[in-house]
């Protein structure tokens, strides 16, 4: 094997979401005794060395995340089960529920009004999801694809129905809307590539493994904490 494939068999790409999620993801991969070499947060570069020679991290954005790591150009990546949902499985494997950044995918309708029984619009970011949902729920939907801001469709009337991660449902409140069925409950996953849990198995193994094992033990503590 020459120097430089040997490096590249080596050397482990993780692939970041960035914004809500980065938070919760940065103190477990401490734990599994991975470390930036620099503040996240301090700097504008998006390509980070750590504490591990071998190990580099990538933050991008969470609908990114599934493509570098399907494509091959990131290891593993963290990204949330919405955002997985909506791009789909295809060359990546699931190993890990990282337990964090828990929230609910669902429908949601102006406060007292009845669902359209007729066609119903649905303006969402998860365009995937939402046709697949309603296909199966045998509800006819025109599906409207938004980029944010979506408590707004229904307001204004450009959908009758949305859907979106609702975590409190102070937005859905703050907007006169309710949530209505449940789709999908949501938290964050480690991904990997299909190829390179083959290739670098060896690499992979152990990572994954002292990640699963500081899930637990935040798990535990958080138990403790209930008590
Ligand atoms: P809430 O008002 O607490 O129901 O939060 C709803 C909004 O926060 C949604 O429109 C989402 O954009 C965002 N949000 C809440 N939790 C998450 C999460 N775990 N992942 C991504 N976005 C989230």
């Amino acid at each position: 094997m020459t120097d430089v494939s040997e490096l590249m068999t080596k050397q482990l790409i993780v692939a970041l979401s960035k914004g809500r999620i980065l938070d919760e993801t940065l103190p477990l991969l401490a734990d599994a005794g991975i470390e930036p070499a620099e503040d996240l947060g301090k700097s504008r570069k998006l390509l980070f060395d750590t504490n591990l020679p071998n190990v580099k991290l990538v933050v991008i954005r969470a609908t990114d995340v599934p493509t570098y790591v399907q494509l091959g150009a990131a290891d593993l990546g963290v990204a949330g089960k919405d955002v997985l949902l909506e791009h789909g499985a295809e060359g990546l494997y699931e190993p890990l529920d990282l337990e964090i950044a828990g929230c609910k995918l669902m429908t949601a309708g102006v406060k007292g009004a009845e669902p359209a029984q007729a066609r119903r619009r649905v303006a969402t970011k998860f365009v995937n999801v939402a046709r697949r949902y309603y296909a199966e729920q045998g509800i006819q939907a025109e599906v409207i694809k938004l980029y944010g801001a979506m408590e707004l469709a229904p307001l204004m009337n450009l959908a009758d129905e949305i859907v979106d991660i609702v975590d409190t449902g102070n937005t859905l409140r703050a907007n006169g809307m309710e949530p209505r069925e449940l789709i999908a409950s949501i938290s964050t996953r480690l991904v990997v590539n299909k190829a390179a849990m083959t290739m670098k198995h060896e690499h992979l193994k152990p990572l994954i493994e002292r990640l699963r094992a500081a899930v637990a033990k935040r798990r535990d503590h958080h138990a403790l904490a209930a008590r």
